[in-house]
């Protein structure tokens, strides 16, 4: 599927376990988590993009691959 563009519409595969969500999908029917990784930090909650290797607010190292909500 390269080349096509992202419909926001269009559903897409969970990032945790790859079944299909739809976009406004905030719990994966199979997994049961939000569809999208984000790192939800363990000591104040915050929550960044799964590209983050440290919590913006309070500077804590995320786990990588971890850490995800
Ligand atoms: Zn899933
Ligand atoms: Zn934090």
């Amino acid at each position: 599927m390269t080349g096509r563009r992202k419909d926001d519409r269009e559903p897409f595969a969970c990032e945790h376990c790859g079944a299909l969500v739809y976009p406004d999908t905030k719990r994966c029917p199979q997994c049961h988590r939000f569809p999208i990784r984000l790192h939800q930090c363990p000591r104040c909650k915050m929550i960044a993009s799964a590209q983050e290797i440290a919590c913006p607010r309070c500077g804590r190292l995320f786990e990588p691959g971890g850490d995800y909500m």
